[in-house]
């Protein structure tokens, strides 16, 4: 049986009594790195406004204390942040955390249906929301059956008649402490649930991770570890993180790659991070050169401008010195055209997802550029297994799934234990991503075995563009699948079944097939985020192939793409 191990370490004890919240804030161990005296924790990329440890602590805790007071937020309670990137985002997550609650984050441009699944899924009872996507969030609240009472905005919004968190703060503190402070039992943070955060997996439509405390801070240590540079570094003295230095924040924090990679490590190493609410490239150009951003946290469009935009070459991009892209395949090319791009900088790819909160591989220290189209090696405390089509575990060079053990491990998805069944096994996590590792233990990811489609780095799920389809008058059944595409990663394609109504019109009049492609493409793009729509367009097809079990031959049909396509 071949087995490959994270290399680096040994671990530290990774505390499994702490909430992240008092290890961000409160914990005093070994593995806390020594900040550089003033350095802020955060800037607000916008207005250059910094944020400090002690601000961020006090702003947690009366955060906490009015969460208590006016909302009564206390053990197992879901508090949803439908929010954009904002300097506020980890004093809400924290104020959660201190008292015993559940932080589930959505996405800020999520439409009302998408937003009223997730709150709904989540039994959330309360809703911090950015001001811009208030309107969605009334809708979704209602939907939801949520009181509008019980919507917070980050910034003031005159007229709306609701509370801000900075309302909320002053009278948080202006109070006696209303609540009891969550501390957790040796052995509790495995169980304890921080984050309800969301993604498909390997079927189906999206799912909610239950992520207890331990994952998180299992996985920064771990990332810590393996970057440090000399066998004798503490973690966080490596050259790779250094206190002091300035990370970017624009991956989005409801994302776990953003929380727990871009915010809680960078944070943990003693990092500022430049908070981002909406990503637009010329500004992120800007801010690299205005705060001199040494690590950029990237997933692969990013990159691809970085390579060809025109205005690059505008700006003074030299203090960068460390980029990882994640999320989704790099290929060999973008990361050689990059190293171009960046000239001082460390480059490569880091692999993980929802399920194993957060990372598995990055490109070790070793390397100033990582191994050309590979995700990187084994963080430390990780196992894995490559296992083939036929259960047999793979040799190194052989192709199949890949299988994870980590401590950073999530438990499971909430209140769905069939999913849970298929994906996590004995506390291994089935990925559901084809892959093989080279003699070196580097990871090279092939193919998604799973049907999940990767658009800019975001999830979607064919199932819920399927369900959501077939309630279009015209169709009688469909298939969604992705299409490669250098930008965006995957773009959503639509094979339709008509149904026999439409097909007759089609027949009759040939000019109907394109309306009702349109028509198609509108009822998604009405209903559903910009991410999730038929970029890839819509074909007619006569069947959908299923095998004997009535299971979506999907491969059949993405090669059946890619032929058309490539005889076009
Ligand atoms: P998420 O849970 O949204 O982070 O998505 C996880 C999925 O993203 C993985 O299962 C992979 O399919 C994909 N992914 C993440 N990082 C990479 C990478 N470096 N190369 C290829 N696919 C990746």
């Amino acid at each position: 049986m071949v087995e490959i191990r994270g290399v680096g370490g040994p671990l530290p004890r990774i505390p499994d009594d702490l909430t992240l919240a008092q290890f961000m804030l409160d914990s005093h161990t070994p593995i806390k790195p020594v900040r550089k005296e003033g350095i802020p924790w955060l800037i607000d990329d916008e207005t250059g406004r910094r944020v400090g440890f002690e601000e961020l602590r006090m702003r947690t805790f009366g955060l906490a204390n009015a969460l208590k007071l006016k909302y009564n937020i206390g053990e197992d309670d879901v508090v949803c942040i439908y929010s954009s990137n904002h300097v506020d985002y980890p004093v809400a997550i924290w104020a959660t955390h201190r008292l015993g609650a559940i932080v589930s984050g959505a996405n800020p441009s999520y439409t009302a249906p998408e937003l009223a699944y997730q709150l709904e899924l989540t039994k959330s009872s309360v809703i911090l929301v950015h001001p811009g996507s208030l309107p969605t969030a009334l809708k979704a609240a209602s939907l939801a059956k949520i009181p509008t009472n019980r919507i917070i905005l980050f910034d003031p919004l005159p007229q709306s008649g609701l509370p801000t968190l900075d309302q909320l703060i002053n009278e948080g503190l202006s109070n006696e402490a209303s609540f009891v402070e969550r501390r957790l039992k040796p052995g509790e943070g495995k169980k304890k649930l921080a984050f309800l955060s969301f993604s498909s997996g390997t079927t189906g439509k999206p799912k909610a991770v239950a992520i207890p405390h331990y994952s998180p801070i299992a996985n920064v240590i771990q990332m810590a570890v393996q970057q440090k540079v000399n066998e004798d570094d503490k973690p966080w003295d490596g050259r790779r993180f250094r206190p002091g230095d300035v990370s970017s924040g624009v991956l989005p924090f409801y994302h776990i790659y953003g929380l727990v990679v871009n915010l809680h490590l960078m944070l943990l190493s003693g990092l500022t991070v430049v908070v981002t609410a909406k990503f637009n490239f010329e500004e992120f150009l800007k801010s690299i050169q205005r705060y001199k951003i040494t690590h950029v946290w990237a997933v692969p469009p990013h990159v691809v401008l970085l390579c060809k935009h025109p205005s690059v070459k505008n700006y003074d991009l030299s203090s960068v010195r460390y980029l990882m892209a994640g999320a989704a395949p790099l290929s060999a090319e973008l990361t050689t055209q990059l190293t171009k791009v960046l000239r001082n900088s460390d480059l490569g790819q880091g692999y993980g997802m929802t399920e194993t909160c957060t990372v598995v591989t990055m490109y070790p220290t070793a390397q100033k550029i990582g191994t050309l189209g590979s995700a990187g090696q084994l963080i430390p405390g990780c196992v894995a297994r490559v296992v083939k089509e036929d259960g047999s575990i793979a040799k190194i060079g052989e192709i199949g799934e890949l299988v994870v053990r980590s401590p950073s491990n999530a438990l499971g998805y909430f209140l769905n234990e069939e999913a849970t069944r298929e994906t996590f096994v004995d506390g291994w996590v089935r990925t559901g991503d084809e892959v093989y590792f080279n003699e070196n233990a580097e990871l090279f990811v092939v193919d998604r075995l799973k049907e999940l489609l990767k658009v800019r780095g975001f999830q979607v799920a064919p199932a819920e563009l399927e369900g959501h389809l077939m309630d279009h008058p015209d169709i009688a059944d469909c298939c969604v699948i992705g299409i490669p595409d250098e930008f965006s990663g995957d773009l959503p394609l639509a094979f339709v079944v008509l149904d026999n109504k439409a097909a007759q019109r089609v027949a009759k009049d040939p000019t109907e097939a394109d309306k009702i492609k349109a028509s198609i493409i509108k009822y998604v793009a009405d209903h559903k985020i910009k991410y999730k729509q038929l970029a890839g367009g819509v074909e007619f097809i006569g069947s959908i192939p299923r095998n004997p079990s009535g299971k979506l031959l999907r491969r059949l049909l993405r090669d059946q793409a890619k032929e058309s396509r490539a005889s076009e």
